[in-house]
């Protein structure tokens, strides 16, 4: 059954999504070196067009983070994303974390995704955000670069603890990170002593929907703020191919109740209301 529509005054919150293949994700960089991608079987362009369709029936607009990688080989799904009205931004162009890079090689990369995305899809691209959230106290020129190639916002943080990323002292809602460039950082709770994730990533997965709703209303509510969720497109692919030789964690973190996610993500639609990240915190009302 389908929720009841939210009241039109309640907040708009911000929905995005990393466009990457089950492949490239971080945690699979031992098994799986860049060189080999090209001669892996490609899921994402199914994926998209699962999640276009899924957000067309609900005439929800999003934020697809891409990478430059994604958008040379696959420019009709890009032009596909854009025409549909959602907002094209930035994952970088080889899923390199910002923490592995020097500044200039990390500059380059940003740089050559921003362009690649925009001679694709005819538009400007605003906003970035780092692969596995690796904007932290390890570089902080990373802004600098950002706003420097070009970009208005960055999506970067995720302030919780992780062993992978997040920078838990990080603030919880948007900021100006350096002149001309705000982040916008992933949606958290406030614990009595921690920040707890509410936006998103395997907890989505691994925990009842209950708690997420619980979560984005009391953003919504308590803290009065748009509330930031993301995903990928191969967390709603429970028959993508294994990856042999992960560990046990990656296994779990990764394949954890992929069959729930389309039906959480309906239900996520219907219970709140959502659109670009640009027109939700770059216009002024964040
Ligand atoms: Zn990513």
């Amino acid at each position: 059954m389908m929720a009841a529509n939210p009241p039109a005054g309640s907040i708009v919150n911000a929905l995005s999504i990393d466009v990457e293949d089950y492949f490239q994700v971080s945690a699979f960089a031992t098994p799986i070196a860049r060189a080999d991608w090209d001669g892996m079987p490609c899921r994402v362009e199914q994926n998209i067009d699962c999640i276009l369709e899924l957000l067309a029936g609900r005439d929800v607009r999003a934020t697809f983070f891409t990478l430059g990688w994604i958008a040379e080989r696959y420019p009709e799904l890009i032009r596909r994303i854009a025409d549909a009205g959602h907002e094209l931004a930035s994952h970088g162009f080889a899923h390199h974390r910002a923490t592995d890079q020097e500044r200039g090689e990390f500059l380059a990369d940003i740089s050559l995704a921003k362009a690649v995305l925009e001679d694709i899809a005819g538009k400007p691209v605003q906003g970035y955000r780092a692969p596995s959230f690796s904007v932290t106290h390890a570089n902080p020129w990373a802004f600098n670069c950002i706003a420097e190639a070009g970009y208005r916002y960055s999506s970067s943080i995720y302030p919780i603890h992780h062993d992978h990323y997040g920078m838990p002292d990080a603030p919880r809602f948007a900021y100006e990170a350096t002149p001309g460039l705000m982040e916008v950082p992933i949606s958290t709770v406030k614990g009595l002593f921690a920040n707890w994730p509410a936006g998103g990533g395997g907890y989505f997965r691994l925990l009842p929907y209950s708690l997420s709703r619980w979560s984005i209303r009391r953003i919504n509510r308590v803290d009065a703020r748009p509330a930031l969720f993301y995903f990928h497109p191969w967390e709603v692919d429970p028959d993508q191919p294994r990856v042999p030789g992960t560990g046990a964690r990656t296994r779990f973190r990764h394949y954890v109740n992929l069959h729930s996610m389309l039906p959480k993500l309906r239900r996520l639609l219907d219970d709140f209301r959502w659109d670009r990240v640009d027109r939700v915190f770059l216009s002024g009302n964040a």
